[in-house]
């Protein structure tokens, strides 16, 4: 099971403190049970590296620039950066990234040259309320991952993020039945289309201690991508424990 912690623009030098009780966790991690990443603000990166380098935890980032080479692209980082900070992964396609203009041809252009540069991808995908209502998620989704993977290579580099746009940092979250649906139509189409026969397809929106005894019932969920919870230690160590030790 992986365990994303998104943590957005949030965090200071201070916040490396809340990681000791999250490394303390990541010991009693025996038999690989669960995998744990951390995806602080570009700031942190380089010191989060650092704290977490002789542990099992992994660090990404939560964007970066479509060109695979250095260039002249003021306030812009490249998964060429990120790679050598000593993070492996990079979020690419998150909605709050989406709603601020960034296209499907952007996201497979991301893709591929953090791909190239030796990235993990953790790629998001979901659909908006007024989508769902009209019952369109199956068609927003296949958009999206049709046009995101695009002659990308490496697709086993890829790790999947059902991410419904309504249920990001509102509280709510899908009911079971539905969410079981959403993540059964993406593996069959990752299979189908794509020919990954065993795409690990995680959950994210609003996960909390609280909700996941329920999301925990979803058996072929292969982990969770958290946001506002995974800023505090307590709650994300929380959602670790009550699923998976
Ligand atoms: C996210 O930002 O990816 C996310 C899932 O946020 P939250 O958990 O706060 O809804």
């Amino acid at each position: 099971m992986y365990y994303i912690a998104n943590w957005k623009m949030f965090g200071d030098k201070k916040s490396l403190n809340s990681l000791n009780k999250v490394i303390k966790l990541s010991k009693i991690n025996k038999n690989n049970k669960f995998k744990l990443i951390y995806c602080p603000p570009y700031t942190l990166l380089d010191l989060f590296y650092k704290k977490l380098k002789n542990t099992s935890i992994e660090v990404g980032a939560q964007n970066c620039h479509e060109n695979e080479i250095y260039g002249a692209y003021t306030g812009s980082i490249n998964s060429k950066m990120i790679k050598n900070v000593g993070a492996k992964y990079v979020i690419i396609g998150h909605s709050e990234n989406r709603s601020d203009g960034e296209s499907d041809i952007l996201i497979n252009k991301k893709i591929k040259s953090s791909i190239k540069n030796g990235l993990k991808i953790i790629f998001c995908i979901g659909e908006t309320l007024s989508q769902r209502k009209k019952k369109l998620t199956n068609k927003i989704l296949t958009n999206q991952i049709t046009k995101g993977l695009s002659n990308v290579k490496k697709l086993s580099n890829v790790l999947f993020a059902y991410e419904p746009i309504w249920s990001i940092g509102t509280g709510v979250i899908p009911n079971k039945d539905d969410l079981e649906k959403d993540i059964i139509f993406i593996k069959n189409k990752l299979r189908n289309n794509f020919k990954l026969k065993n795409a690990k397809v995680l959950y994210g929106g609003s996960v909390n201690p609280k909700n996941i005894a329920i999301l925990k019932k979803i058996n072929i969920i292969d982990g969770f991508l958290v946001g506002g919870a995974s800023q505090d230690s307590k709650k994300f160590i929380d959602i670790v424990k009550k699923t998976v030790i």
